[in-house]
């Protein structure tokens, strides 16, 4: 067998080597053995259960949280000439039926099918009358009341082990942190499971974190001028403002369409149909766009307001460069995002699982605002271990420039807070600072304190950035009606016993160019490479499949480092197994050898 799983590897799925841990995985589901596997979304999970299917006797059967990701998964077996379905509530009992024949006959590799549909007694039934070699729970974490994305439907796959307990089940996600891996071994009753736990470090992605300015539409096209004509995801949080990015970035000449529960179901699956096929490249999303995005060319993601938690955020930027080559990502956050997260709260009557989600908004707030490596905040928070990334985010690369002493500024902020007795908001006093002639001041006669007109020598602006630090530092807090009130270490700072500092770059109102491309990527052929994803363009609206389940732009950089002149060098390239080219092979041939 261990032949023939590297055989597999490389006629079905076209790839030289298992990445990490991936043969592990392979290799215990091969034995029969329960699985709990934790990788990073872009580890290469699909494989370690479709390989062993490909050579084991039977039927599998995945059960997936989303019709979009079951979609993409079936379309990308069947267009490598894999035998797969789905079952979902969208289709006919005809279409139900033919399928289950199908699958009664020994024709079917793999049936996907949503957790509902598992739970309903009939499935079961006809699970019965199946071969089936070994279960797949797909984001496992979902079962998890303490995860990010809990589903009741999860609930029950643990009756699986009841009804088939000499099946094995494998579980896998992307993000768990050791409470939720209990919870999944627990509730889906994994016996004795082999568990593998991939390092949350995606070393491909670039992470930066930056406070919103105003709209932060600005620092947003700052942004997008290093991404012109690249794949990306723009995550806001309501539906009204991924219509009004969408707008403005239509309007300064980028291609972008709108993603949301308001939009009726078929223009959302058109709007993501027109994004996976390439054909704009900018999606502005709420996190409806959610776990279906299987697009592996997604060279950026920004979120636009602070997401719910780290969970939620280290999987949206997941959805970044799952084909492995760079990729950027830009979280723009400030203090209101907290308070709007917290609204969402106001509901909840449980009051620990209020507290749980509480400390989660908490904790990504304190990520954003942090001055450590980002990636090693978030390996921490999933329970592993990860010595500071030193190039590959803003915290890093900034850490040796020097920090900013801001003490003067905050003491200027803190008593023209406290000299108006703690009944005014970030505008009142920023303008009592600079001096404003505004007639409410007058009125009030802020003009006649020590303190007015003392801060002239920063912008509104620059002023708004030491009050946000404040508030991070919890020297300050807002209150009722927006009210600034000083908290106990407000008092250390105006005697001068604390020293405020910030870093320099988080006074700086424009993103500079960053160093976000990695040593070890490949030297390709531009112009090849651009005839290629046009070659890949046009076969892939022929067959109707996303361009990349066709290949992915790192094989057709592969193609254009390489050159391949025939089948056999062809065959060397990584990424391209006797499947795809019996498919495609001759015909990307040919563009290489017009080229040269
Ligand atoms: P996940 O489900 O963990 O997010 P996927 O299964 O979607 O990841 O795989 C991500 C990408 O990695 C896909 O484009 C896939 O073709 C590629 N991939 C998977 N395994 C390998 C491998 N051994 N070598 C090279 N590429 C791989």
């Amino acid at each position: 067998m261990s032949v023939q799983k590297y055989k597999v590897l490389k006629d079905v799925f076209g790839h030289n080597q298992f990445r990490a841990l991936q043969e592990e995985g392979v290799d215990t589901i091969l034995e029969n053995r329960d699985l709990l596997m934790i990788l990073p979304t872009g580890g290469g999970k699909s494989l370690v259960y479709q390989l062993p299917t490909m050579i084991k006797e039977g039927i599998s059967i995945v059960v997936s949280p989303l019709i979009a990701l079951m979609q993409d998964q079936v379309s990308a077996l069947k267009a490598q000439k894999i035998s797969a379905e789905m079952i979902s509530s969208a289709q006919s009992k005809e279409d139900v039926a033919k399928i289950i024949l199908k699958a009664q006959n020994g024709e079917l590799k793999f049936l996907y099918l949503s957790p509902e549909r598992l739970n309903n007694g009939s499935t079961l039934n006809i699970l019965r009358t199946l071969t089936i070699n070994f279960f797949v729970i797909d984001e496992a974490h979902c079962i998890s009341q303490w995860g990010h994305e809990f589903r009741e439907d999860y609930r029950s796959l643990g009756n699986l082990k009841a009804y088939f307990p000499n099946t094995a089940v494998c579980a896998f996600t992307a993000t768990s942190t050791n409470h939720v891996t209990d919870d999944i071994i627990r509730e889906l009753r994994l016996e004795n499971p082999t568990l593998l736990k991939g390092k949350i470090f995606r070393k491909n992605i670039f992470i930066s974190a930056q406070r919103r300015l105003t709209n932060g539409h600005a620092q947003l096209q700052d942004f997008l001028n290093r991404h012109k004509k690249e794949s990306g995801i723009i995550y806001v949080s309501s539906r009204k403002n991924a219509e009004e990015v969408s707008e403005f970035l239509n309007l300064k000449g980028y291609s972008s369409l709108p993603y949301h529960a308001g939009l009726p179901q078929h223009v959302r699956e058109q709007n993501f149909k027109i994004f996976v096929n390439d054909k704009v490249n900018i999606m502005v999303a709420t996190i409806a766009f959610g776990m279906g995005i299987d697009k592996s060319d997604i060279r950026f993601v920004v979120h636009m307001s602070l997401p719910k938690s780290q969970e939620n955020y280290y999987q949206e930027i997941g959805r970044a460069g799952r084909d492995g080559e760079d990729s950027e990502t830009l979280l723009l956050f400030n203090a209101s995002d907290i308070v709007l997260q917290k609204r969402f709260l106001l509901d909840i009557v449980d009051p620990d699982y209020k507290a749980h989600l509480d400390a989660k908004i908490e904790s990504i707030y304190k990520f954003a605002t942090s001055e450590l490596c980002f990636h090693q905040q978030l390996a921490e928070y999933f329970d592993d271990t990860l010595n500071p990334c030193e190039n590959r985010c803003d915290n890093c690369l900034q850490s040796d420039t020097l920090k900013q002493d801001i003490t003067k500024e905050a003491q200027m902020i803190l008593s023209a807070i406290y000299k108006t007795n703690q009944s005014f908001g970030k505008n009142y006093i920023v303008d009592v600072l600079r001096g404003s002639k505004e007639q409410k001041l007058l009125a009030n006669e802020a003009d006649k304190l020590s303190v007015y007109n003392i801060g002239t020598h920063l912008s509104k602006k620059e002023w708004f950035v030491i009050l946000e630090r404040l508030l991070e530092l919890k020297v300050l807090s807002i209150g009722e009606f927006s009210v600034l009130q000083l908290q106990e270490d407000a008092i250390n700072i105006l005697k001068g016993k604390t020293k405020v500092q910030i870093k320099s770059s988080r006074l700086e109102i424009s993103v500079k160019e960053k160093v976000v491309k990695q040593v070890d990527a490949v030297e390709y052929d531009e112009n090849l490479f651009q005839k290629l994803r046009t070659k890949r363009a046009e076969i892939a609206s022929e067959l109707e499949v996303p361009a990349y389940i066709v290949f992915s732009d790192k094989v057709l950089k592969n193609l254009a480092h390489e050159k391949p002149r025939d089948k056999i060098s062809m065959l060397k390239v990584n990424g391209v197994g006797e499947k795809k080219f019996e498919q495609f092979g001759k015909e990307f041939l040919s563009v290489i050898k017009l080229e040269n």
